[in-house]
């Protein structure tokens, strides 16, 4: 991660990857963007795409695609979903369940969007899209095959909603509903869950030997005063816990776009935001177009800071900027972003517009995105 305070500050962060956590911004300044999370728990990855602008996907390999586990949408502005038919191209014959994910109005749009093919040769396609609205009263999930050409939305489940959305034995996914003027705009916030491993460095060090013992440790129905055979000597789970388990704590990642704070969407972000490593946030007006940014919904710069200083990520990155401003302008809304909250950069794939000389590449070269 780049450090905080340098003395010519960099635009750009240094890296979009940590331990266990990539989070691409696809797509360029001034154009759709859409956000890619890859994360790895060391037994498994999952891949979890935010929202998708005209073209964004363009950049990413298509066997890369047909592993994208989810799609998030924040809410169906053109800009954020023009580039989903890349995605239904890729999967929508494959074995294993599409997840998706928006605000009220979610079914009607994903369903017309998927029925805008001629389906005609899908005959025991095993292609499954599973679609949940979340909204104020609830959680609504249905299911549409490509077999059927997608004309049936099968009901599969109606829950309340209290912030979870998603959630697997690596990971959870909370949603809060946000205030984007006749639309919600749902923000997500994706949380590893902390991971308990065996130090094997303190395995040697105490010269203990690997063997079946060592799954007992792990098992949490297994109580810390049960001893075990360790090569002839006999130790607690508790002992051997203390002196050999590892608690990673996971990455994670909070997704904010077309929205502007109320009092009672700020406390809900608090409540699931909180202590979320990164955030990725819109960064559309500059404070001088305050009154643009009241009339359409969106946040200022100063008011994404703001939001940034209460929340309190380890990493702020803006994105989703309009072509109102040139490169100049846009440095200026970071500026502004930063007079609130240091810790903010511009995605890292954006070197080659906001620093060309460090990345060797000129100004308004083509972008590239992982
Ligand atoms: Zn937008
Ligand atoms: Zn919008």
């Amino acid at each position: 991660m780049a450090s905080e305070s340098t003395a010519t500050p960099s635009f750009t962060l240094e890296s979009n990857t940590t331990s266990g956590l990539t989070v691409a911004v696809l797509g360029s300044p001034g154009n759709d963007n859409a956000v890619l999370c890859t994360l790895n728990s060391g037994e498994n990855i999952t891949r979890l795409l935010f929202d998708c602008g005209a073209g964004c996907l363009d950049a990413v390999r298509f066997r890369e695609l047909q592993q994208i586990d989810a799609v998030l949408f924040s809410h169906f502005h053109i800009d954020h979903v023009s580039g989903f038919d890349t995605f239904v191209r890729a999967n929508f014959a494959r074995e294993k369940p599409v997840y998706l994910f928006g605000p009220a109005g979610s079914h009607a749009i994903l369903q017309h969007r998927l029925q805008g093919f001629l389906w005609d040769l899908v005959d025991g396609t095993p292609g499954r899209f599973v679609v949940t609205e979340i909204r104020r009263d609830g959680l609504f999930t249905v299911q549409f095959r490509s077999a059927e050409g997608f004309a049936v939305a099968h009901p599969v489940a109606t829950t309340p909603f209290v912030g979870r959305v998603f959630e697997t034995a690596e990971l959870t996914i909370d949603a809060v509903i946000l205030d984007h003027g006749k639309s919600d705009s749902i923000g997500y916030c994706v949380r590893q869950r902390a991971r308990t491993n065996v130090d094997r460095a303190a395995l040697a060090r105490l010269a203990l030997r690997s063997g079946p013992w060592l799954k007992r440790l792990l098992d949490p129905a297994l109580a810390d005063g049960e001893v075990v055979d360790v090569g002839g000597t006999p130790w607690t789970l508790g002992r051997l816990r203390a002196e050999l388990l590892l608690t990673t704590v996971g990455e994670s990642c909070g997704y904010l776009t077309d929205f502007r704070t109320t009092s009672g969407t700020e406390a809900e972000l608090q409540r699931l935001f909180s202590g979320c490593r990164r955030l990725v946030c819109e960064n559309n007006y500059g404070d001088e177009d305050a009154e643009a940014a009241l009339r359409n919904n969106h946040m200022t710069s100063s008011s994404v800071g703001e939001l940034a200083s209460k929340l309190g990520p380890e990493c702020l990155v803006v994105f989703h900027l309009t072509d109102k401003y040139d490169v100049a302008g846009w440095k200026r809304l970071l500026d502004e972003v930063r007079s609130r909250f240091p810790r903010a950069w511009f995605p890292h794939e954006w070197a080659g517009v906001f620093e060309p000389a460090a990345s060797g590449v000129s100004p308004g070269s083509a972008l590239t995105s992982t």
